[in-house]
């Protein structure tokens, strides 16, 4: 399956300490093997973890010579705020952004700030720097959770588009279907830019459920009660959930997505073994 033109790309989170930076280096390192297209980091709404981001961004690229790409969200966040940011960006050399509307902690007691979604937030990147960022920005094959219907949610990622958006990273899913159907619905609607599929592996039951309720990412009821059954057995919880994904990734590609995105959560080694598994 090995594919050159394939966008294979891989995302962090920004550590708390030190050590976990250093660690963080580790896990990087490996992944660079692979050759990815960048490495992305997240960004807290509101500004959480703003300087946690920077510094992630700076010792990424530094370490490792791949392009990375600081993910920015509006919420929570003033323009002049975001101005200073995009100005440090550009001073660093970065040239691909991830631009998110992003969810506010609750409790963070901020105000929605001054862009609503993430197509202002586009249009705002777009008027302050012109042409120097490609723009990724993010779908949704299984509709966001707060969109009125499907129909809305598609219209509102093609006003992303519209804005400047280059190409988009989908929220995971476990079912092929829903990324083939969502492609074949944004080609309807004459959105034309690349759409890479995210993809989470899966390594924690507990923490996978947690997280996919809070961002409304489907677990099949099927998958859901075998995941359940390894109990403890972590390692053929794993050893299923690589196979598994592996699946879905060559079913993805085959079916023509242009590349792989992966919510590493700082672990080289589940998206490492199935990039090898699948031979990219
Ligand atoms: P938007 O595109 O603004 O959409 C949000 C909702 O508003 C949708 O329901 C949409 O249909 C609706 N909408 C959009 N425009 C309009 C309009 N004009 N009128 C009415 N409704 C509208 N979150 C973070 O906080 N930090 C991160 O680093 C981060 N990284 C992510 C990376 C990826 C690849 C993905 C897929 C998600 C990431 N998120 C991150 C989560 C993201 O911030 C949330 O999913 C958030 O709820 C929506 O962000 P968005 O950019 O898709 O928002």
């Amino acid at each position: 399956m090995a594919n050159s033109s394939l966008r294979l790309s891989f995302e962090f989170f920004p550590p708390k300490t030190a050590q976990g930076l250093a660690k963080l280096k580790t896990e990087q390192t490996l992944l660079a093997n692979k050759n990815p297209e960048f490495f992305s980091v997240t960004y807290g709404a509101g500004g959480s973890t703003r300087e946690r981001t920077v510094e992630a961004v700076k010792e990424t690229a530094a370490n490792t010579g791949i392009n990375t790409a600081p993910h920015l969200s509006c919420v929570g966040d003033s323009i002049e705020s975001l101005k200073t940011l995009l100005e440090l960006y550009q001073s660093m050399g970065v040239k691909r952004l991830v631009a998110l509307r992003g969810d506010l902690p609750s409790g963070m007691g901020l105000g929605r700030g001054d862009l609503k979604y993430a197509q202002d937030l586009v249009a705002f990147i777009r008027e302050q720097t012109g042409d120097h960022f490609h723009i990724e920005v993010a779908a949704y094959p299984e509709v966001h959770p707060e969109a009125k219907n499907a129909k809305a949610d598609l219209l509102h990622f093609k006003e992303k588009v519209k804005a400047g958006a280059s190409s988009a990273i989908t929220q995971y899913f476990f079912n092929a279907d829903a990324y083939c159907d969502f492609i074949e619905r944004c080609q309807a609607t004459n959105i034309n830019i690349p759409i890479i599929p995210g993809i989470m592996p899966i390594t924690d039951y507990t923490k996978l459920t947690r997280f996919s309720d809070m961002c409304g990412a489907e677990i099949p009821r099927w998958l859901r009660k075998k995941l359940e059954s390894f109990g403890e057995d972590n390692d053929s919880l794993r050893d299923f959930g690589c196979d598994f994904i592996s699946q879905l990734c060559e079913r993805l590609l085959q079916a023509g997505a242009p590349g792989l995105h992966f919510y590493t959560l700082n672990q080289a080694i589940p998206s490492l073994s199935i990039c090898n598994k699948i031979a990219l």
